[in-house]
């Protein structure tokens, strides 16, 4: 039986409190967080969210619990409000009509966009990966059920989830069903019973993505039950943290608890967590604002994927994090201080005796931070309380503890991105690769794969005699 040592609180959203992580199985953690929709590139506000469950997943890791990640990706059924708020829109269905290509091309150019990135902000890939529309035979076998058990409703050919037979429904959101309309805009349809009722499945023979089922013909599914079918295929009724960005909090993740505790009867989820809103200098971030980054709009000005990396995580997930090109700078500046304090420890010849007890102090701060809720601005200020600590006392007698200490933030922050040789090797490919799409004439590709190593650091210069290329400082 696997014994993990880290004993992590969380705060739960359901519960409003912070509470001890319990799992179904000892020593195992099975999570789930919500994923992109690919009809663009996610901004650095999903970035925020993905990189929280990063962190999440590497501190359980790093405490000895054996973790099973899953996040999907949606490739169907995400309607958003168009931008005069007068219907709703399929945004990568629209995308596909508007560069004349399919919806399944829209989505393959925006995944490898999207993995692009997770490598370059180096995030782990989730243990489960998986499209929403790889999992249309589990999202028809629940709603089919859910009817059958008087959950939900067939009108007019869609389907929908009964809000009022599920009497949990607005407990997670603290939005008591009365209270429901005040804060959510809620459209009047009349094929619905209950104006709050919300979709499981829709027929139109119009829709690109569409699929012919035991539900009926031209049928495609609504944005909530492909979570609760994905969860339910990966890991039955034995969830332990869902987690998610807050924007999610309602409608999605209180119609994926009506959808998955209506089918099994069981809690949908151990734990609820979720990460706040990232805010762009002070103010909300939009695309109408143009202050809606994408990771490759960041390394565009200079900035690498570690920065990126540290600012969106450098803030506690309960807070809203203010994001500016000064946090960058700030961020560049502390990595700077950790890179040369690491690089100093590397240069301390013999390492005389191993301090260990001096370490151990701020190692045992960090490990309270940490486990009490991610407190990652706390740890991370008692990293750099060693490093200027350590300076005043000097490095011989530290250096070998300090540097094992150091690894171990590595392995939970994932902030030191070392570029050895064989990193050299892929540039090289990588360059290459681009000089190629050029003669081609695929300024796409080519773009692509300059934005690519600008994400992993690497700036590049094309002069007659070849191309170059440097680490930016
Ligand atoms: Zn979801």
């Amino acid at each position: 039986m696997n014994k993990p040592w880290l004993k992590p609180i969380f705060f739960d959203t359901l519960r409003a409190d912070l509470f001890p992580l319990k799992t179904h199985e000892e020593g195992v953690v099975r999570m789930y967080h919500c994923g992109p929709t690919l009809y663009s590139c996610p901004t650095i506000g999903n970035w925020r969210s993905f990189l929280f469950s990063d962190v999440l997943r590497r501190t359980l890791e790093w405490g000895g619990w054996k973790v099973f990640q899953a996040m999907n990706i949606t490739d169907v059924g995400h309607m958003r409000e168009s931008d005069d708020s007068s219907l709703k829109i399929d945004p990568i269905q629209e995308k596909a009509k508007e560069k004349g290509l399919s919806p399944w091309d829209i989505v393959a150019r925006y995944e490898k966009q999207f993995f692009s990135d997770m490598d370059s902000l180096n995030m782990k890939k989730p243990t489960h990966m998986s499209k929403a529309t790889k999992h249309i035979d589990d999202m028809v076998s629940m709603i089919r059920e859910l009817v059958d058990k008087g959950y939900a409703y067939e009108s007019n050919g869609n389907i929908y989830f009964s809000v009022k037979s599920f009497k949990k429904y607005g407990n997670l959101s603290k939005n008591l069903i009365e209270k429901l309309d005040l804060g959510h805009r809620i459209d009047i349809n009349s094929e619905k019973r209950d104006a709050r009722d919300f979709a499981l499945w829709k027929t139109d023979p119009k829709h690109l993505m569409k699929w012919d089922t035991e539900l009926g013909c031209d049928g495609f599914p609504g944005w909530h039950i492909e979570c609760s079918a994905m969860v339910n295929s990966l890991f039955g009724d034995k969830l332990d943290i869902h987690s998610g960005g807050e924007d999610l909090v309602f409608p999605h993740h209180e119609c994926e608890i009506a959808q998955s505790e209506a089918f099994s009867g069981k809690k949908l989820a151990g734990h609820w967590m979720h990460c706040r809103f990232l805010l762009v200098d002070g103010g909300k971030m939009g695309k109408s604002l143009g202050n809606a980054y994408t990771p490759s709009d960041i390394y565009n000005r200079g900035f690498n994927g570690s920065e990126l990396r540290y600012s969106l995580i450098r803030g506690h997930y309960r807070q809203p994090l203010n994001f500016s090109f000064e946090l960058l700078k700030d961020s560049r500046s502390a990595l700077k201080r950790l890179h040369n304090f690491v690089q100093d420890l590397d240069d301390v010849k013999e390492a005389n005796s191993h301090n260990h007890d001096f370490v151990q102090k701020y190692k045992d701060s960090f490990v309270d931070f940490m486990q009490k809720d991610l407190d990652v601005p706390q740890a991370i200020a008692v990293v750099m309380d060693l490093v200027k600590d350590s300076r005043k006392k000097g490095l011989d007698d530290i250096a070998v503890s300090a540097k094992s200490f150091l690894s171990e933030v590595n392995e939970v922050l994932g902030i030191f991105v070392k570029q050895d040789s064989s990193d050299n090797q892929k540039i090289k490919e990588m360059i290459e690769e681009r000089n190629k799409a050029r003669d081609d004439k695929d300024w796409k590709k080519a773009d692509c794969i300059r934005d690519e190593l600008l994400g992993l650091g690497i700036q590049i210069k094309d002069s007659s005699s070849g191309t170059t290329w440097n680490k930016i400082k």
